[in-house]
């Protein structure tokens, strides 16, 4: 069927721009409400206007993540005005690659905040959501965007890549607790996707080195990545894609 996700209730977060914009109007396309999360809200009326435009439903959370008050309100939003969550995709997070010797304490912070107190704001938030779901006997899943920093060894990234470490980790370890009861756990680690993640880079040699990157190979688009984490909600429900890596083909 061309709307496999009809009668799912979605929520992105980091949906203003790139992975996050791209799979809320995948999710939506193929049938799903989609309640998308970020702080630029012109970004996400923009998104919610475009997916309404295409005959899809959508409702802007325009919102800070690492406000764990403003998440849990969020959480009641989208079960009022769309239904209970059955799908969200915890998607927000930054990278601010430096050498360790140059102390950058504040981008550590700040990395530290939002990708993973953030995305443990949004776990708590909307996991009895998924739960209720799963007892219902729907399909349910909660998705991390981990990265394949998780586990390369690469220069300056330490921080970063500690991060995502520690989302691919959690998601093994929460799907055994989750998985009894139904609720499909996937983290999905991508290479590199030509985003707005490398324009936050504060230091000017990592900065380099990613537009070097970028330049050097085809990287994935966002919709490449949107279509990966579509296809992990529609696949039958007893089935769980519990990491997928996906990378450029020309990537090392
Ligand atoms: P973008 O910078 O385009 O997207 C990041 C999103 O996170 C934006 O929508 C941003 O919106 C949102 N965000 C940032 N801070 C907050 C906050 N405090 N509260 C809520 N939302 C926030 O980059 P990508 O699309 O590339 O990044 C998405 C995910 O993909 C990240 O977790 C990243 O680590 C991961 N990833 C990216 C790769 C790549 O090569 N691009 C590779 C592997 C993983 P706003 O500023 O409006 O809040």
């Amino acid at each position: 069927a061309g709307t496999p996700l009809t009668g799912r209730v979605a929520v992105v977060t980091g949906a203003s721009s790139g992975i996050g914009a791209a799979t809320a109007e995948r999710l939506a396309a193929l049938g799903a409400k989609v309640a998308v999360a970020a702080r630029r809200k012109d970004n996400l009326d923009g998104l919610v206007a475009r997916i309404t435009a295409a005959g899809g439903t959508a409702l802007a959370l325009p919102l800070d993540v690492t406000d764990r008050d403003a998440v849990a309100a969020a959480a009641g939003q989208v079960a009022d005005q769309l239904g209970r969550a059955d799908l969200v995709v915890n998607n927000a997070g930054v990278q601010l690659i430096s050498p360790i010797e140059d102390l950058k304490v504040d981008d550590w912070q700040r990395q530290i905040d939002l990708n993973v107190t953030g995305v443990m704001n949004v776990l708590a938030a909307f996991v009895p959501q998924l739960v209720a779901a799963a007892a219902a006997g729907g399909p349910a899943d909660l998705i991390t965007t981990s990265s394949i920093a998780a586990t390369r060894i690469l220069e300056r990234f330490s921080v970063y890549s500690g991060t995502k470490a520690y989302l691919s980790h959690f998601s093994r370890l929460a799907r055994v607790e989750l998985g009894r009861k139904m609720v499909r756990v996937s983290a999905i680690e991508p290479g590199m996707v030509d985003t707005e993640l490398p324009d936050h880079v504060t230091d000017p040699d990592a900065s380099k080195l990613m537009a070097g990157l970028l330049r050097d190979i085809e990287c994935l688009s966002p919709a490449d990545v949107a279509e990966t984490i579509a296809f992990i909600a529609a696949v039958p429900r007893h089935v769980n894609l519990s990491e997928i890596t996906i990378l450029p083909t020309a990537q090392a």
